[in-house]
């Protein structure tokens, strides 16, 4: 095949978006990201072959802008949220994210430095002021808020554990 064919070949091979979101140099590369099973709580995560530095940009997320939360949505604006299901809509929560996501610009940057082979997590109050769907974390980190909510979702339960958690303080200092 001659050079041409070839180098269309390997791009549309590499890239994890179809071709009809365009080109970009910083789209995600199948070389760098897989979306891939975890476990059956957690279900499918976004996993890095490669190491990442605090600051560096992985990727620039596409997909199509959408006008309701669904599965798989990030939200851009109240009324805009992009429907990724090859990349940025299965990245994973951590109430401690590896990663930071600007809908603006549509870039994840790393918030820390990232081992090779590791899952990539945000925050899904980041982005979203309401989830398709809550669920209680899993994260298991220091700072774990126990119960994924959007971040204009303020639950019962958050509010009385925050009430709880000031008590304990109080309580620490009598
Ligand atoms: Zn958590």
């Amino acid at each position: 095949m001659d050079s041409e064919v070839r180098f269309i070949y390997l791009e549309v091979f590499l890239v994890l978006y179809p071709s009809l979101f365009g080109s970009d140099p910083l789209f995600p590369s199948a070389l760098d990201f897989e979306v891939r099973a975890k476990d059956e709580t957690a279900g499918s995560g976004v996993f890095t072959f490669r190491s990442w530095q605090q600051g560096e940009v992985l990727a620039r997320m596409s997909g199509h802008v959408i006008d309701e939360v669904r599965q798989h949505t990030l939200q851009i604006s109240p009324d805009q949220h992009n429907f990724d299901p090859y990349f940025s809509g299965y990245f994973l929560h951590s109430c401690e994210p590896n990663i930071s996501l600007d809908m603006n610009t549509m870039l994840v940057t790393a918030l820390s430095d990232i081992p090779s082979h590791s899952w990539l997590y945000m925050d899904y109050a980041e982005t979203e002021d309401y989830l398709f769907k809550s669920f209680p974390c899993g994260c298991a980190t220091p700072s774990c808020r126990g119960w994924v909510y959007g971040r204009l979702q303020q639950p019962e339960a958050e509010l009385s554990a925050e009430q709880a958690g000031y008590a304990g303080m109080l309580g620490d200092r009598s």
